[in-house]
């Protein structure tokens, strides 16, 4: 592997895109929409040209692929860490939404509540 770019988050997701579209072409060939081995050869296509990404020497190429990849990302990868967060703390807080679309995390304390949205600055009350 001297030399060679390796594995990144471009190669995880092209990963999870290449199983997907396998997983999808099952429902496709029963349906006898159109048959499941155009989707398996598109999957294959799709972990060859991952693999070629890891095996890559021009290291600048690959790593611009990638940090692309992550900026198309990025709203995707927020709203799971906020999900994640939501989960995590779903116990203890409340999460409402401010008309600026920011969500706002609220202490799980029976009664009304002024909150402020930092993002807006609006000042509203929330009921919990
Ligand atoms: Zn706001």
């Amino acid at each position: 592997m001297k030399g060679r770019y390796g594995f990144d988050a471009l190669f995880i997701g092209m990963a999870v895109l290449a199983g997907l579209w396998r997983l999808l072409g099952i429902p496709m060939s029963r349906l006898r929409f159109i048959d499941s081995s155009a989707f398996n050869a598109i999957s294959i296509f799709i972990l060859i040209l991952a693999f070629g990404r890891v095996f890559s020497t021009q290291l600048a190429k690959r790593s611009m692929e990638n940090i692309r990849f992550k900026k198309f990302m990025a709203p995707a990868a927020r709203k799971v860490r906020l999900l994640r967060n939501m989960w995590k703390d779903r116990r203890t807080h409340s999460f409402v939404k401010c008309d600026c679309k920011k969500v706002l995390r609220v202490p799980k304390v029976k009664g009304v509540h002024t909150v402020k949205c930092p993002a807006c600055g609006r000042s509203f009350e929330v009921k919990i």
